[in-house]
């Protein structure tokens, strides 16, 4: 049975003409759809509404004394996985854009919500509600900008779809999330994937230009377990720089800031989340939530080489010292960066662990860009979970 459709009463059109969010709006796309009329109440950097979200998605809200729960959100199971054949393109082995493919080789849902390129611009990322294998998978890899995803679901009344899987970052499922009873849809499937430090396309290029030898070369990049970035170039060469070598000055102020005031890193609403940064390298990690999640997972899981997630390592110290090095804005000499680097690797947190000092490294860096650029937000925006974590640290007074 549909879903009650009020989208028909939703107001006309205003299409960009408005983002309520401000600078903080990450152009999730909803305001560049009719579900415009829901924006007090869906965006995500308007109302922090994330134990709501938790609860209607998943029966319940996640565990606070959980540490599992606590960092990663509500879950039934845990995982690291690969394709056993790894999708040549793909931003890792390409279990994404496989379960989208098989959900509707399956026929489990009419459509997925996916982003595909511009034909200009490999990083300019072009929404698309995709009806066909082949679709999906023209859309595999990361387009590391900011992208309109719910500007498609104005495509949705009178298309035919009932049934539909939306790929997506945490602040576009967030909104998706809100206003999902009002969508045409009788089933809605959430793939989610972990996300941070996200970038306007200009961002990028200066990102690029100040971090990479040939930047008009890369076609593409990842933060990596071993706190290094891993860049591709078009001639199939890798690049990597460390971490700890970045030049912080120059890029304190590239992500945008709604990528800077951001505390849904593990993608609290999504049925299944899949990411990397819980697993060693080379692998993929995986956040099962609930019932439909598995159902997601259930599609690709014979082609997969499963194991358990496993941590260890001790974030804490290294996590603290980020910290203070980041708002000092220290830019290390590279033999320096690349010492710390090998003995961060070799020491450091790895698997969940090393998912925790990103989040921790992530959410302090963010309450600190909150409380210095829009102290009137500080204390609705940023929930119970995320508070709970930045209070295991000292940050600085001002
Ligand atoms: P593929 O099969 O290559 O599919 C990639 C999917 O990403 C495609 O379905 C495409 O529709 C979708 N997509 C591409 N660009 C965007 C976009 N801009 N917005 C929304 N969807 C998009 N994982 C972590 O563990 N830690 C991180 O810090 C992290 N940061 C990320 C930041 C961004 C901006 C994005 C897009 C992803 C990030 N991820 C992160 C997820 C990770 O990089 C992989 O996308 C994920 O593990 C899936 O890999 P895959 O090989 O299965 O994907
Ligand atoms: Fe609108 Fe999305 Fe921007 Fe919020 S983030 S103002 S919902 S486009
Ligand atoms: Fe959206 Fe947060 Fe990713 Fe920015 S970091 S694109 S706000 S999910």
């Amino acid at each position: 049975m549909a879903v009650s459709t009020p989208h028909e009463r939703a107001r006309p059109l205003a299409k960009g003409s408005t983002y309520p969010a401000k600078d903080l709006c990450s152009q999730c796309g909803l305001c560049d759809s009719r579900w415009v009329a829901y924006v007090k109440q869906s965006c995500a950097f308007l109302t922090q509404r994330f134990e709501a979200m938790e609860t209607a998605a998943h029966g319940r809200s996640r565990d606070l004394e959980n540490d599992d729960e606590l960092y990663f959100g509500v879950q039934q199971r845990m995982l690291t996985a690969r394709l056993q054949r790894p999708i040549e393109g793909a931003q890792w082995t390409g279990i994404a854009s496989r379960i989208g493919m098989l959900a509707l080789e399956t026929g489990l849902v009419d459509a997925v919500l996916c982003v595909g390129q511009s034909p200009d611009d490999r990083f300019t990322p072009v929404p698309q509600l995709a009806r066909t294998p082949a679709e999906v998978l023209a859309a595999r890899v990361n387009k590391p900008t900011l992208s309109p995803n719910l500007k498609v679901l104005e495509q949705l009344p009178g298309s035919g779809i009932h049934r539909l899987l939306a790929i997506g970052v945490g602040c576009q499922i967030q909104a998706l999330r809100a206003v999902q009873p009002t969508l045409p849809l009788e089933q809605l499937y959430v793939l989610g994937l972990p996300c941070v430090d996200n970038v306007s396309r200009q961002g990028l290029q200066t990102f690029l230009e100040s971090t990479v030898s040939s930047p008009q070369t890369v076609v593409h990049y990842e933060f990596m377990q071993d706190f290094r970035i891993h860049f591709r170039h078009s001639d199939g060469s890798e690049e990597t720089v460390p971490f700890f070598g970045l030049d912080t000055p120059k890029l304190k102020d590239v992500f945008a800031p709604s990528c800077l005031s951001c505390f849904d890193y593990t993608n609290a609403g999504a049925d299944l989340v899949v990411g990397y940064m819980g697993a060693t390298l080379g692998r993929q990690w995986l956040t099962v939530r609930n019932p439909k999640g598995q159902q997601l997972l259930d599609l690709v899981e014979a082609e997969l080489d499963v194991a358990p997630v496993t941590s260890s390592g001790n974030r804490q110290a290294a996590v603290q010292q980020g910290i203070e090095a980041y708002d000092k804005a220290v830019k290390l000499p590279l033999w320096l960066a690349q010492l710390i680097g090998l003995v961060v690797e070799r020491f450091g947190p790895k698997g969940l662990e090393y998912g925790r000092f990103s989040i921790d490294s992530h959410f302090t860096r963010n309450a600190l860009w909150l409380r210095r650029n829009h102290p009137e937000k500080l204390e609705a925006h940023i929930p119970a979970f995320a508070q709970k974590i930045i209070s295991r640290y000292r940050l600085p007074k001002t």
